[in-house]
């Protein structure tokens, strides 16, 4: 089967991640619980920042962000893994800009991710990853955004939101640890 899956806060624990860099940068002490509650994919409102200084606050930790060491999900690597020895085919399709492509692909192989070369699709807006998923007929699609969950609900395929807490109004079936995939595939798209 083919699989598709985001890599931001899909995969890998990136907003979390940066949410600890901007408590450091900011010498200040946010508690997680306040993170948990986060109703938008920003963070800068934790921190009382406006979405201007915000943005300007991500783009210059943006290397750190993403090429540090923003955690995986846990077992996210692992359950990946078992998908590509099983035979499975495995797609990642990030909205990260065309500059980032090529290091992204590194940096996730270089955490044991597995990866092939032209499974790996970047530098598109949200509203285009559907144009994506839909000609690479994939089985399965995992994503965290609800403005990419949206755009899919016509599509013949299953969708997942990996849960977050600025997705939880969306209706759809979700997933909220990695180890839940394995009965995802056995149930035939049910959990
Ligand atoms: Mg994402």
């Amino acid at each position: 089967m083919k699989f598709g899956f985001d890599i931001d806060d899909t995969l890998i624990n990136l907003r979390e991640y940066a949410f600890h860099l901007y408590n450091k940068k900011l010498k200040q002490d946010v508690s997680l619980d306040v993170f948990n509650e986060l109703k938008t994919l920003e963070i800068h409102e934790a921190f009382g920042l406006s979405k201007e200084e915000g943005n300007k606050l991500w783009n210059s930790l943006l290397e750190e962000i993403y090429y540090s060491s923003c955690p995986p999900f846990p077992h996210a690597v692992e359950t990946l893994q078992e998908l590509d020895r099983q035979g499975h085919e495995i797609y990642y399709i990030t909205a990260r800009v065309k500059e980032h492509g090529e290091r992204t692909m590194k940096w996730l192989k270089g955490n044991d991710f597995p990866i092939q070369e032209d499974h790996f699709y970047y530098g598109m807006d949200d509203t285009e990853k559907v144009h994506v998923i839909e000609k690479l007929g994939l089985d399965y699609y995992f994503d965290d955004k609800p403005a990419v969950l949206e755009t899919l609900s016509n599509l013949k395929l299953q969708v997942f939101a990996k849960d977050t807490s600025y997705n939880r109004h969306l209706k759809i079936p979700r997933i909220t640890s990695w180890l839940e995939l394995n009965q995802i595939i056995k149930g035939g798209g049910r959990i």
